[in-house]
């Protein structure tokens, strides 16, 4: 089962300093900051996943590369851009996609088979799908109701999905194309992803990504699965896109998926309300202690002359003092808790007392063997800035792949 990151240009400095929160005068980001994959010691992904929306950008500007980093995308491709190949542990595979939520409002897709493969081709990928229109919706009534109110448009969809698909494997022959083509599934009920599957698999496909999947309950994924698996040929393997579900990841495999895509364990760390750093065995709320210019209703009061700007920085100031020399064993929870009260005061965030206590009684980072924890020490488990958030994501991505390999391996063993 290989685990593959979707790629949103997440890096982090390694030489920025936590103390003066500043990141080096020299710093050249392209060429100092990290990747996952790159600022975790030992095998944590097996693939990167990297959207073409996200690379070349839509109509509607959802890219987030810049000008310069595209051109070095296309120029140098895919493995050298990301230093795949000094990545410890076995290969990381690449595939690339087309981003079909970034068009997902709109009657078509706005990209052709032949600019996908461009992407693709030229990027040097290992592994490319089809282009796809997402049907977002689940309910197998619209199998059999011709009256059902969104059944006409997901076979609209599922059908353009099927033309594309055909059309892009006859063009990746045409070009002789060195990446492995996937054709994808979408559907809206167990059927309808099976007759999907189905028919991929006659126009040539052997491995078929399943798409439209993350919202689904997991009943409904499994009752997709189960479906699927009396269509698909032995040799079909199958991609989950979207779909973590990590303690149900191994008896996925039965089913043929051999692979699957998430960010959840990462963005979890700075998305999520309160299960923001992951244990083998819990999660943590992580300790916020938000910058004093990060907060526009705080700012506003400044300078509305409603709160000090000087008050507020030395609060700000004293809570990142307390946490640090909590985590030298020179403070109290106690003096934590304190410091962090009367910056609340100002900032006005509420209901973080027990979750504070929770963490700092825990220590969970000081028990922590990835290569985060170990470097910043508690830093990991503050809500604050893109450099400790981001650090927490990868660090939750260490833990994911532990737990995910313990799940595998437990699998094997019975
Ligand atoms: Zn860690």
């Amino acid at each position: 089962m290989k685990f593959f990151f979707p790629d949103s240009q997440d890096q982090i400095d390694p030489g920025f300093d936590f103390a003066t929160e500043e990141h080096p005068a020299l710093r050249v980001r392209q060429r100092d900051d990290l990747y996952a994959h790159e600022a975790l010691d030992g095998h944590v992904i097996d693939g990167l996943l990297v959207s073409r929306a996200i690379v070349d950008g839509t109509a509607s500007g959802a890219g987030k590369y810049t000008a310069a980093q595209r051109n070095r995308m296309y120029r140098v491709g895919v493995r050298h851009f990301f230093r795949l190949d000094q990545a410890p542990g076995p290969p990381i595979q690449t595939m690339g996609d087309c981003g079909a939520f970034s068009y997902i409002q709109e009657d078509e897709p706005p990209v052709t088979p032949d600019q996908v493969i461009d992407f693709y081709a030229e990027c040097g990928f290992d592994l490319g799908i089809s282009v796809d229109h997402v049907i977002f919706g689940f309910d197998p009534a619209a199998d059999t109701d011709p009256q059902h109110s969104q059944g006409k448009q997901w076979r609209y969809r599922q059908q353009i999905t099927l033309d594309l698909a055909a059309k892009f494997l006859a063009r990746c022959k045409d070009r002789k194309v060195r990446f492995e083509p996937l054709g994808v599934a979408q559907g809206w009920s167990p059927a309808s992803y099976a007759a999907a599957v189905r028919s991929l698999q006659e126009i040539g496909y052997t491995r078929i990504a399943l798409g439209g999947m993350v919202p689904l309950k997991t009943g409904e994924i499994l009752a997709c699965l189960r479906e699927i698996s009396a269509a698909r040929d032995p040799g079909t393997q199958l991609h989950l896109l979207g779909v973590t579900r990590r303690s149900n990841i191994a008896e996925f495999t039965s089913y043929g998926v051999t692979s699957f895509d998430s960010t959840s364990a990462f963005r979890q760390a700075f998305k999520d309300d309160k299960d923001n750093y992951h244990t083998a065995d819990r999660t943590y709320t992580a300790i916020r202690v938000p910058q004093v210019d990060g907060l526009p209703r705080l700012k506003r009061q400044i300078l509305a002359g409603q709160v000090d700007q000087g008050t507020a920085v030395q609060r700000e100031r004293a809570c990142l003092r307390a946490l640090q020399e909590y985590n030298a064993g020179e403070a109290s929870i106690r003096q934590v808790m304190d410091a962090l009260q009367r910056y609340n005061e100002i900032t006005g965030l509420k209901g973080c007392e027990e979750s504070c206590r929770d963490i700092l009684a825990n220590v969970p980072w000081k028990s922590c063997p990835c290569s985060i924890c170990t470097k910043v020490g508690i830093n990991v488990v503050l809500f604050r800035g893109s450099e400790r958030n981001k650090r927490r994501g990868f660090h939750n991505l260490y833990v994911f792949r532990q737990r995910l390999d313990r799940e595998l391996d437990a699998r094997s063993v019975v």
